[in-house]
């Protein structure tokens, strides 16, 4: 299905970012770009491995080469490059042939709350009409803040059983780029403060939860919302005066 505006990924990005358009890449093969020996760690010429983000973690997993592997213990984007710090006292040189495979397991489980937390604000968003402040995620939980007057266990139950209600709803999450005319103008995208973005990012990459939330976002999602599985909120806090917590777990599917 066409979506006006929509145009394709920035050029290169399928070849070196391949968390960006596919997120159920789990291993690669890829070449040495720079290697620094000092911080232990190699940038590569293309990469599965997410270098954290829009409150997502970067992932974990090894890299393996001809001569060895080694544990991938952090990823972060620098100065263009995406770096992989490796626990070895060796690291592969430059323009060595790589493999790369993430901790799936892991990856996943943040997909999975990553999406959640998506279905939160759309939940909110829906019921209150005030949007995301902040927030944080781990592997299988999370929590985010919102403008809102008042919190009670009671509302925390309201909104576990709509999140539950939109998981069994199987909702499709979409990635697009839209070009920056289309997404300036797009109420969905203003409400979560996309036009704040600096306006030489163009094309924006948004998650789209097709009919509940839709958000410039950098993170990898699951497909579909029932690949979430279930959630339930752990906790409801006060952080002061207009300003209320929501944390939430991801479990398996409700029986
Ligand atoms: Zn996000």
């Amino acid at each position: 299905m066409a979506v006006p505006g929509e145009k394709p990924p920035p050029t290169g990005l399928a070849e070196t970012e391949l968390f960006a358009t596919d997120a159920y890449r789990r291993s690669f093969d890829a070449t040495v770009l720079q290697v620094d020996r000092e911080q232990g760690r190699v940038a590569l010429a293309r990469t599965a491995f997410y270098p954290g983000g829009g409150g997502q973690p970067h992932d974990l997993g090894t890299l393996g080469w001809g001569s060895g592997s080694a544990p991938v213990t952090k990823v972060r984007r620098e100065g263009g490059l995406i770096w992989h710090w490796l626990d070895t006292p060796e690291p592969p040189d430059t323009r060595t042939e790589v493999f790369g495979e993430l901790d799936w397991d892991r990856r996943h489980l943040l997909m999975r709350t990553h999406t959640a937390l998506h279905i939160l604000c759309g939940v909110i968003w829906t019921e209150f009409a005030v949007a995301v402040t902040g927030g944080n995620m781990d592997p299988g939980k999370g929590r985010l803040d919102f403008p809102l007057e008042s919190m009670s266990t009671e509302l925390g139950q309201r909104v576990e059983r709509r999140i539950n209600d939109e998981i069994a709803a199987a909702r499709e999450v979409v990635v697009t780029f839209l070009g920056r005319s289309a997404a300036d103008e797009d109420p969905a995208l203003i409400r979560t403060s996309a036009n704040l973005i600096p306006a030489e990012i163009d094309p924006l990459r948004v998650i789209d939860i097709v009919g509940l939330d839709k958000q410039a976002d950098g993170g990898t999602h699951v497909l579909s919302t029932a690949e979430v599985g279930s959630v339930a909120v752990t906790g409801t806090e006060s952080k002061g005066k207009g300003n209320k917590r929501i944390r939430l777990e991801v479990g398996q599917p409700l029986a």
